[in-house]
């Protein structure tokens, strides 16, 4: 038996869940298919979570325009949708005349691509702004509209925002043919059965160039490319105001410093060309070229004081350009899209809008869709407004994760949210729980606890981030065993 719908889109990374979310404000029936056990598992929970200004995509590609008004919707966008975003601004750092003309070349750039408040500045005016800055930089062009943001927030806020809306959702369940029906709809077979819809969106990420060859001759080819990260302790944080590029290079942006959302420090990445888009693991040359680089813009970094490693997976094409089109009758591509992609993602869904219309698809907007999401974050409450919380619901009050105070009341919510997470890196991406100092060596058996309790699981099932990743093996003790 199959399930029409009117859209599927294919993949809930960053921008399938854009996509959804956008859909979602209208009349369609709407299905994303995802191949993994949760949402935002490709290069969307592994990269730099910058929301770039603009100034480095080459004028007139969609790249700049999508970036930059990428950028212009996320403020709205976070505070609406409750994503964790801050306009820090960040700065081109230059170490020579050679790397001060490439300034000028960005600056150009960015003012050609309607970048905001772009401004070059001197030496001083950056060792003002950011006093852990090597004494050797020359200059920097500063760019005030660029923003951090935490990504998979981002993507699950779209996702979960769209599933409330009534769009279906299916996890595991990975596309492996694509066939067109008598009746001009796609017949969409996966590891989760067989679903049918009318239109087709490609947002596979890496594995986008497959899923246009299920429908189409192929025009562009997916070259993955990985970059490796620190992330430092708290301790570190001091050392970044701003997100502190280095000046791009045939390589791609080079290796920035910048301060996270949860006043943890980031440092990388590298960029290497790699044969599997699936692989995202560290390598002590990658992470040796990261450390090296990071010395060059800030000094000092002591990384006795790294937390944790990762390694995201960029979708480079042959082109230097998002391969954003209508690839066959009624199947649109969002393939390929590299960085900028995070930044340009509300953007890239109204670009997929605007195509499902030329391809004669347009729904009757909603009369009130939900737009909006509101979470507790007790980290970031005061005391009186953690006492309020915690007289209205108890569970607020017990602390599981003590290096990034994340309660009882928050894991239940994560839990119990319109995606529910089925590991604990599921509820981790939710909830906050283990991103600290331990990574979850104190709060990881408590969430095994709760997620047993709350979705009557078997503790022997319960993985740390899916198939392959079980937590525990065997029961060592039986109730009534001699201690
Ligand atoms: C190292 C690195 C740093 C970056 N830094 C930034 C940055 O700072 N700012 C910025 O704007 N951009 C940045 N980017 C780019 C940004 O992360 C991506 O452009 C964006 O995440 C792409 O989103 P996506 O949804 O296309 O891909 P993904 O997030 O990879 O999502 C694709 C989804 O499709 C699913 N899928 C694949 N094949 C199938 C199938 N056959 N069936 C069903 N599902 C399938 C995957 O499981 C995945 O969930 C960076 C990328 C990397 C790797």
């Amino acid at each position: 038996m199959t399930n029409m719908f009117d859209v599927c889109i294919i993949g809930c990374g960053v921008i399938g869940a854009a996509a959804a979310f956008e859909l979602s404000k209208y009349q369609a029936s709407v299905l994303v298919l995802e191949k993994e056990n949760d949402v935002a598992m490709g290069s969307s929970r592994a990269n730099s979570a910058i929301i770039h200004a603009g100034y480095d995509p080459l004028p007139g590609t969609l790249m700049a325009r999508l970036n930059v008004e990428g950028n212009a919707m996320a403020e709205d966008l976070c505070r609406d949708l409750d994503v964790p975003f801050k306009r820090i601004g960040s700065l081109v750092l230059a170490f020579s005349d050679a790397e001060k003309a490439t300034l000028e070349t960005l600056l150009d750039r960015g003012q050609r691509n309607g970048v905001p408040g772009l401004k070059i500045l001197s030496a001083e005016e950056v060792l003002q702004m950011e006093p852990q800055v090597s004494p050797k930089v020359v200059a920097a062009l500063y760019a005030p509209s660029a923003g951090i943001i935490t990504p998979w927030e981002y993507t699950l806020a779209f996702a979960e925002t769209a599933v409330l809306n009534g769009v279906e959702l299916v996890r595991n369940a990975k596309v492996t043919a694509i066939q067109k029906g008598a009746d001009g709809g796609y017949r969409i077979t996966t590891t989760a059965g067989e679903f049918e819809a009318r239109y087709v969106i490609n947002a596979a990420g890496v594995h986008s160039g497959e899923i246009h060859e299920m429908v189409a001759p192929k025009t562009f080819t997916v070259k993955p490319n990985r970059g490796e990260y620190y992330v430092m302790d708290k301790a570190e944080c001091f050392r970044a105001n701003h997100v502190l590029f280095q000046c791009p290079n045939e390589d791609g942006k080079g290796v920035l410093v910048t301060p996270t959302m949860d006043h943890n420090l980031l440092v990388g990445p590298n960029a290497v060309g790699v044969e599997d888009g699936d692989r995202v693991n560290n390598t002590a040359e990658g992470m040796a070229f990261v450390r090296g680089k990071a010395e060059l813009s800030v000094p000092g970094i002591n990384y006795r004081n790294a937390i944790r490693n990762f390694a995201g997976i960029r979708a480079n094409t042959d082109r230097d350009e998002f391969q954003i089109s209508i690839a066959a009758e009624r199947f649109i591509d969002l393939a390929g899209i590299k960085s900028p992609g995070l930044s340009s993602a509300p953007a890239i869904a109204l670009e997929a809008m605007k195509l499902l219309s030329q391809c004669g698809f347009r729904p009757e907007k909603k009369a009130h869709p939900i737009t909006t999401r509101k979470k507790v974050r007790f980290r970031y409450m005061n005391d009186q407004e953690r006492r309020e919380l915690i007289l209205r619901q108890p569970q607020y009050g017990r602390v599981i994760c003590r290096c990034e105070t994340v309660t009882e009341g928050e894991i239940l919510d994560a839990i119990h949210s319109p995606i529910p997470p089925c590991s604990v890196d599921g509820v981790k991406r939710r909830a906050g729980s283990g991103m600290g100092r331990c990574q979850g060596g104190f709060c990881g058996p408590r969430i095994v606890d709760i997620l047993c309790r709350e979705l009557h699981l078997d503790p022997l099932s319960v993985t740390q981030d899916g198939a392959g990743s079980r937590l525990l093996l065997k029961e060592t003790k039986q109730v009534g065993d001699e201690f």
